[in-house]
């Protein structure tokens, strides 16, 4: 019967996956492999999946969306160290499924490279016992009427993010990682959603915005989705609070960090202007301290997945041009970026973003990050642009100026100067400069690989 149920709300999840999930190309699997209790698989194109916790019995079920498996070309099925057993499956709707059984225990990280062609599902096991006694009171609440949910609160500490959820009974979830744009789902099973969703839910450094409802329809389940801030945050449920509550917890991902740190990425971001050069200044704010608090931002966002930033100031002092210039080429960084604020004298109602390149190696960053910016924020499109600015024509590395918005527009200042709105352009250029730097390394990568053909 429980089994039955979990079927049926996997159809009913994936019924509405096209509002979900947005569509990607045809993907194809090109190697898995499996060691160090890792699984390791590689595709042609970009990564869509969904991931799902079942119970009875425990099992991990990660989902390749469009994309396909020649089952005879690859090992297909693995067992851990840990006794979890793996498989990998072609499913009908050109759907290629992982599935991870084994004991309540197992503790899995998936995550996708760098150039979100690589899924990589750590498999390591945590001793964490279940008293006998909640074992019981679970099972003899499955066919109890459904409760109902009571509450959630937000709290922020330091480098994390922590939602605690009440119920009115004690609480089995779903939960599911869910990408473009990154977001976390949990479903409360057999737990009725609030007829008012609850308290308004002020942004923070790791959720940008909370949403609760009906699983789907018929069904008696809530689910919460968290939008993520920032991309590939390792979301972890804990549901061994005293009452009915259920604790998640939203950080960085440290091992993914670890490994973009290795490889050494270095970027520069140039705060425009400083000291007495204040930049455009409309509406009491002036440009220079805008540029700084978004590079600050954007600096510790790029720290947050791996990478070493430098900034050109990182306080309101005078800085010529050619000594950002100067700092820059002495680094050698594999991205400079300049932020600005736009101004226009003549009229306040022009407003939008526009990204400068000069050299044509720069012509794809300014893309990325353009593409990106209008991804995130709600900004009309002033277009990529390319132009001789100092900062950008004396680098020697892949670099851009970006014109952020008008501080003399009433609504692209509002922008500016919104905290949380700085966030999610600090995450809107980091994507942008990870996704660049991808085709960069692959592309150097290539060339390695043609060198060594010739020997
Ligand atoms: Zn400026």
């Amino acid at each position: 019967m429980y089994k039955k149920i979990f079927i049926l709300f996997i159809i009913a999840f994936f019924s509405c996956s096209n509002f979900l999930f947005a569509q990607t190309t045809e993907n194809q699997i090109s190697s898995i492999e499996f060691n160090n209790n890792s699984l390791v698989i590689n595709t042609i194109n970009k990564i869509s999946y969904i991931e799902s916790r079942l119970k009875e019995p425990d099992r991990v079920i990660i989902d390749l969306l469009n994309c396909s498996l020649q089952e005879n070309k690859f090992t297909t099925s693995y067992k851990s160290e840990t006794d979890e057993d793996i498989s990998i499956v072609q499913e009908p709707s050109n759907k290629v499924r992982i599935i991870i059984s084994g004991t309540a225990s197992i503790n899995r990280k998936t995550y996708l490279s760098n150039n979100d062609r690589t899924l990589i599902i750590r498999i390591a096991r945590i001793e964490t016992e279940v008293p006998d006694e909640m074992k019981n009171s679970e099972a003899s609440k499955e066919a109890s009427p459904p409760g109902k949910f009571k509450d959630i609160t937000i709290e922020t500490e330091e480098g994390e993010t922590k939602a605690i959820v009440t119920a009115s009974k004690s609480v089995k979830y779903d939960t599911y990682i869910l990408k473009n744009p990154d977001r976390f789902a949990i479903d409360l099973l057999n737990i009725l959603p609030p007829d008012i969703p609850p308290l308004k839910f002020k942004p923070t450094p790791y959720v940008s915005g909370i949403r609760i409802g009906r699983a789907a329809s018929g069904v008696e389940t809530t689910r919460i989705v968290f939008d993520l801030a920032k991309p590939d945050l390792d979301c972890k449920v804990d549901s061994s609070l005293i009452g009915n509550k259920i604790e998640i917890k939203f950080k960085v991902n440290k091992e993914k960090a670890e490994v973009v740190k290795k490889s050494g990425i270095k970027v520069v971001v140039d705060p425009g202007h400083g000291g007495y050069d204040t930049g455009a200044s409309y509406g009491g704010f002036e440009e220079k301290d805008v540029n700084l608090v978004i590079a600050e931002k954007l600096k510790k966002a790029l720290e947050d997945v791996g990478i070493t930033v430098f900034l050109t100031r990182d306080s309101d002092n005078f800085l010529s041009l050619a000594e950002r210039v100067e700092i820059t080429n002495s680094i050698k960084p594999d991205v400079f970026i300049s932020i600005h604020g736009n101004a226009l004298v003549s009229s306040r109602v022009i407003r939008g973003v526009e990204t400068y390149y000069w050299t044509s190696q720069s012509y794809k960053l300014a893309y990325f990050i353009h593409k990106s910016i209008l991804n995130h924020i709600k900004i009309p499109d002033h277009f990529i642009r390319k132009a001789q600015f100092y900062v950008i024509r004396h680098t020697s590395v892949p670099a851009i100026l970006a014109e952020l918005g008008f501080l003399s527009n009433l609504d692209d200042r509002k922008l500016l100067t919104t905290s949380t709105v700085q966030d999610e352009y600090a995450k809107a250029l980091t994507e942008a400069i990870l996704k660049f730097l991808d085709i960069e390394i692959k592309s150097e990568s290539k060339k390695e690989e043609k060198k060594n053909d010739k020997h």
